[in-house]
Formats: structure tokens, C-alpha cells, sequence
């Protein structure tokens, strides 16, 4: 299965990938944690990419795209991948269509969770993460034990870019430049809707709901 998990910041996309993979073994390709881990490490690719991210700001497309391209190539796609978080562009949604066709691995399903900006604010506000790329609320979600992820025992934080100023730019910035690609994607056939707002069991249910119809 080559699927898309498509939506606004804050929609579910990480939570829902992570329990995919869990379910069906194929790997999530986050590139918001790809490019979180090169900020960490200080990579050239890191520092090229903060300024933009802490703005709330996309990085430019050019930067995305090498990425995207080695990491689909590596041995653990051969079964399939989730893609979150790419493309959010349609420059990059053009250009990951040439790379999965290069390599004969058409998508199946773009997975458009659909949620309201009330919502939105309060997920991003109240968002915990950590490095491992879990993602945690303090009030529907939190961890197990107090501030420590559940998957990899490291300290869970706030990203840099949660806070309010930040928010409401990649709103902004989701409805000008990924939005499009709602449209895009469903002339091609492939978009199916769901309604994020369900808590997250029930959208991992109507995930696997979509899926059954591929197997
Ligand atoms: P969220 O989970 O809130 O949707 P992500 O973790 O996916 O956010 O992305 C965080 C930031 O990383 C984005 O605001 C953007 O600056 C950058 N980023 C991630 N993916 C892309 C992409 N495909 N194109 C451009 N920038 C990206
Ligand atoms: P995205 O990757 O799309 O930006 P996340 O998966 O990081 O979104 O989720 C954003 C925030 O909302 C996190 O705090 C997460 O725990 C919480 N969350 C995710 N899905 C749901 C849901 N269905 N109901 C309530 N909270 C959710
Ligand atoms: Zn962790």
C-alpha cells in the first residue's frame, strides 16, 4: 500500500501513521521529523530549513525533493509507504508523481483527514512531541507516565513551532499552498475524506475501513 496522509497541521496525520505502521508494517515517512532530526543534529540541510519552520513558513521545494527521493529509493519502501507530511505543494505533488513512476509505485490513497481551525488551534496549542516523532495532547492524549513518551522513554516537549504565532501562519499557509492539492488529488480519483474530529481510535477504525477495500 502507497498511501497519503493528507491534512492541515494539527489534523492527526503523525498519530494515525504512527498506528499504521504499527498495523501494517509499512514506514511513515514524516518529512516534518526529517527535518526536525537535521535542526537536532545541526546539518547543513537544518540550518538551511529552521528559519523557515520556525516562521511556520514552507521550506522550498528544491530542499524537500532530494529528500523525498532518497528516502522512497530505501530497501524498506518495497512493500509500500505512508507518506506524512509530503508533498504539501503542487510543485511537489508534480514531481513526486514523476519519482513514483520512475520507480513503479503509484499511490493507492490520499488520506484527507478534515478538521475545522477551532480544532486545529487547540490540537497544535496543547501538542507534546518527541524526538522518536510521537505526538501527544496534555488533555485527549497525554503519556502514560507524566512528560515521558510512551514509545521510547525520552522527555516529550513542545515544538518551537506550536506556539500561537507560528499556528496561525501554517494555517495560512496550508489553505494558499496544500489545500490545492485536495482538488488535485480527487480529479486523479484517489482522495477519500474522513472526518478528523472523531477521537483517534475511531478515524484509525475508519482508516482501516478504506484500506480493507485495497487488500
Ligand atoms: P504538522 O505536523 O504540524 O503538519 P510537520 O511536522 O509536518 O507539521 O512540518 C513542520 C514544518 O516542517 C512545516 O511547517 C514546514 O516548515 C516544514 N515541512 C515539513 N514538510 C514539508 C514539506 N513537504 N514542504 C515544505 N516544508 C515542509
Ligand atoms: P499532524 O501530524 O497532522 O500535525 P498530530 O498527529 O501531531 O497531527 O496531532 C496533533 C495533535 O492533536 C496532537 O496533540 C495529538 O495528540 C492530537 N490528536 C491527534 N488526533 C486526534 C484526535 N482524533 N482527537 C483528538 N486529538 C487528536
Ligand atoms: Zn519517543
Amino acid at each position: 500500500m502507497n498511501i497519503i496522509l493528507f491534512g492541515p497541521p494539527g489534523a492527526g496525520k503523525g498519530t494515525q501513521a504512527k498506528k499504521l505502521v504499527d498495523f501494517n508494517g509499512i514506514p511513515q515517512i514524516s518529512t516534518g521529523d526529517i527535518l526536525r532530526a537535521n535542526v537536532r543534529e545541526g546539518t547543513e540541510l537544518g540550518l538551511a530549513a529552521k528559519a523557515y519552520m520556525d516562521k511556520g513558513e514552507l521550506v522550498p521545494d528544491q530542499v524537500l525533493i532530494g529528500i523525498i527521493k532518497n528516502r522512497l529509493k530505501e530497501q524498506d519502501c518495497c512493500k509500500g509507504f505512508i507518506l506524512d507530511g509530503y508533498p504539501r505543494t503542487v510543485p511537489q505533488a508534480d514531481v513526486l508523481a514523476v519519482i513514483l513512476k520512475e520507480i513503479g509505485k503509484p499511490i493507492n490513497v490520499v488520506l484527507n483527514l478534515e478538521v475545522p481551525d477551532e480544532v486545529l488551534v487547540d490540537r497544535i496549542s496543547k501538542r507534546l512531541m518527541c524526538k522518536c516523532g510521537a505526538s501527544y495532547h496534555t488533555v485527549s492524549n497525554p503519556p502514560k507516565k507524566d512528560n515521558i513518551c510512551d514509545l521510547c522513554g525520552c522527555e516529550v516537549f513542545q515544538r518551537s513551532d506550536d506556539r500561537e504565532e507560528a499556528v496561525q501562519n501554517r494555517l495560512k499557509v496550508y489553505k494558499k499552498q496544500t489545500q490545492p492539492l485536495i482538488d488535485y488529488y480527487a480529479k486523479q480519483g484517489l482522495l477519500v475524506t474522513l472526518d478528523g474530529t472523531k477521537n483517534i481510535d475511531e478515524v484509525f477504525e475508519d482508516i482501516k475501513a478504506v484500506l480493507a477495500k485495497f487488500a
